[in-house]
């Protein structure tokens, strides 16, 4: 596969939706950027990686680090995790409070905010430090020393935080958060915090194309947890649009409001996209297009 030329022609016929949507608003730190970048990587299971446009320009990566979260408690503590969050799709946004009374403190899926501080809830009893354990994972993973917390962002984050206050809270009342709530917000938003590049996430994400192997080979998952991760990207991954995802771009994704969608081929390649005009959902419109172009090029989908 010529990566090359199919991401330059992924990158022309997506053009004219670059700009399009709407920054993150209820995220300040996040208003502010400007809607005209586009970036797209793709990290072969050889190893390689190629890019095009701001393939390289670091950006918030939002809802995306739920993947690596979710791997990092899969991989130390097995299915434990499923008997305090579901795997089903919501149906409802991604910082919905309403189901959760329904089903008793219990989330959806780990994708959406509350799922997500379930299981940095348990990945800070596991490592004592879950915001941290994924930025090594990250760094790691990406072969990129330099990756990091954005505290701009972070604190923009914590300073306007009531709605994951309220999922916190709410769950607690349940008897489904073992650390303090300030604890679970502050490492929360950090690991929202992280800033990255399209190169780097593809990197990053490149086990979930490699049956559970990180890039130095060394096995971070077992095969099937690395499966169980992509069919939860795939049903659950991109808000409550996860179905219109799969019927454009057939592949797991997990998509966040900084703009960025991270997609895998299993067995094939990573994928990751950015721009950060976000449609009524929350994802990106050039990135979601941009991977619609590329599984139609490739014909590479899960289908
Ligand atoms: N940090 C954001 C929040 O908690 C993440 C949202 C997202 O990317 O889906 O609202």
């Amino acid at each position: 596969m010529d990566y090359q030329a199919v991401l330059e022609e992924v990158a022309a016929t997506v053009a004219p939706q670059v700009g399009r949507g709407q920054a993150a608003g209820y995220i300040p730190a996040l208003a502010a950027v400007d809607l005209g970048g586009f970036g797209m990587a793709v990290a072969d299971v050889d190893g390689s990686v190629t890019g095009v446009g701001d393939w390289e320009v670091p950006f918030s990566i939002q809802s995306i680090s739920k993947t690596f979260s979710l791997a990092l408690v899969l991989s130390q503590d097995g299915e434990s995790l499923w008997g305090r969050v579901g795997r089903e799709p919501s149906g409802t946004p991604f910082n919905s409070l309403v189901q959760l009374e329904y089903e008793n403190g219990i989330p959806r899926n780990p994708f959406i905010n509350a799922g997500a501080l379930v299981v940095t809830d348990r990945l800070q009893s596991l490592t004592g430090d879950a915001s941290t354990s994924m930025l090594d994972f990250l760094r790691v993973q990406s072969g990129n020393p330099a990756v990091a917390f954005d505290p701009a962002v972070a604190s923009s984050e914590s300073d306007h935080g009531s709605r994951n206050a309220a999922l916190a809270h709410f769950m607690a009342s349940y008897g489904n958060l073992d650390n303090p709530v300030p604890t679970v917000l502050d490492h929360y938003f950090w690991q929202c915090s992280v800033a990255m590049s399209c190169r780097d996430l593809a990197l990053a994400g490149s086990f979930l194309a490699r049956h559970g192997l990180g890039t130095d080979g060394s096995r971070l998952l077992a095969a099937r947890e690395a499966k169980r991760i992509n069919a939860v990207m795939l049903t659950c991954g991109t808000y409550d649009a996860a179905g219109d995802f799969a019927y454009r771009v057939g592949l797991p994704g997990k998509s966040g409001v900084g703009g960025g969608i991270l997609a895998v081929v299993p067995g094939r390649c990573t994928l990751c996209v950015w721009s950060p005009g976000l449609d009524v959902r929350g994802n990106s419109v050039a990135g979601v297009a941009a991977l619609d172009a590329f599984t139609s090029l490739t014909g590479w989908s899960v289908f």
